[in-house]
């Protein structure tokens, strides 16, 4: 299956402002909005901008996703959204990701979601990429070694075993799909390099592998804060909000 249209055919969603995403996303959404409709009444539309903004809030988006630690951070960048997991829905059925691309398994994710509650689904696909190993794990990131992310982070360090060039990044595509049947996407990376041993604890997947030329040490140390400074999801997160803002 592939994503359905571009960003750039889509048209400002009149409505989609109602339906709820961050304050950030909201006022962006809300100015593309008054300078595609009401650019030259711009005096009178400027309430009505804080009127949606408001509005917002109280909204609510479904975050495709059952892992933890993936909507912990979500929450944590879109703080001040109400934030639903699948987890809170009950919804623990398996979505396939058949597609060919990070872009096209968030696609596949948020569209399932969004369809069977009606509601607004934001959903990523995202994992970690070798340079010398031609891009794996890639899409295949949490699969790797078909037995969890401990094995997954034994199964790369062995495969990188005589390998000196450790370059990496990890790479996170969200989506955002709307009951009307509008999509927007967003892409992120950040840059870095495969430890030759596990440092630290925190995080999840690959993390206590990955040494990040952001924060110059480990996933596995650096607190949430930190992480979500520099992580590719933040950066897909806010590619997607200027997305939005450039409508
Ligand atoms: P997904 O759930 O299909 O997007 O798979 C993502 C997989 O990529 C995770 O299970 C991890 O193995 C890896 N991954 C993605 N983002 C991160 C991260 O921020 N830290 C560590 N591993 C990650």
């Amino acid at each position: 299956m592939s994503p359905r249209g571009t960003e750039k055919n889509q048209e400002p969603d009149k409505f989609g402002t109602a339906y709820g995403i961050t304050g950030k996303i909201a006022v962006c959404v809300a100015q593309c909005e008054l300078r595609k409709r009401h650019l030259s009444q711009f005096a009178f539309t400027i309430p009505f901008a804080y009127i949606i903004i408001i509005d917002m809030k109280l909204e609510k988006v479904i975050v495709a996703s059952s892992n933890a630690g993936k909507v912990k951070e979500i929450k944590e960048i879109f703080s001040g959204t109400e934030i639903v997991s699948l987890k809170d829905l009950g919804f623990n059925e398996e979505i396939p990701e058949t597609g060919g691309s990070f872009k096209e398994n968030a696609y596949i994710k948020a569209s399932t979601i969004c369809a069977k509650y009606r509601l607004p689904a934001l959903a990523d696909d995202s994992g970690l990429c070798v340079y010398s190993l031609d891009g794996a794990p890639g899409i295949y990131s949490a699969r790797f070694s078909g037995e969890g992310p401990a094995a997954n982070r034994a199964l790369l360090l062995k495969r990188m075993n005589d390998l000196t060039d450790r370059a990496a990044y990890f790479e996170c595509n969200v989506c955002l799909c709307f009951p009307d049947g509008k999509t927007l996407y967003g892409s992120g990376r950040t840059y870095g390099r495969i430890l030759y041993e596990e440092i630290g604890t925190n995080g999840f997947g690959y993390d206590p592998l990955f040494w990040s030329m952001d924060l110059k040490k480990s996933f596995g140390v650096a607190t949430d804060e930190e992480k979500n400074s520099v992580s590719h999801r933040a950066r897909a997160l806010q590619d997607l909000a200027d997305k939005l803002a450039r409508l």
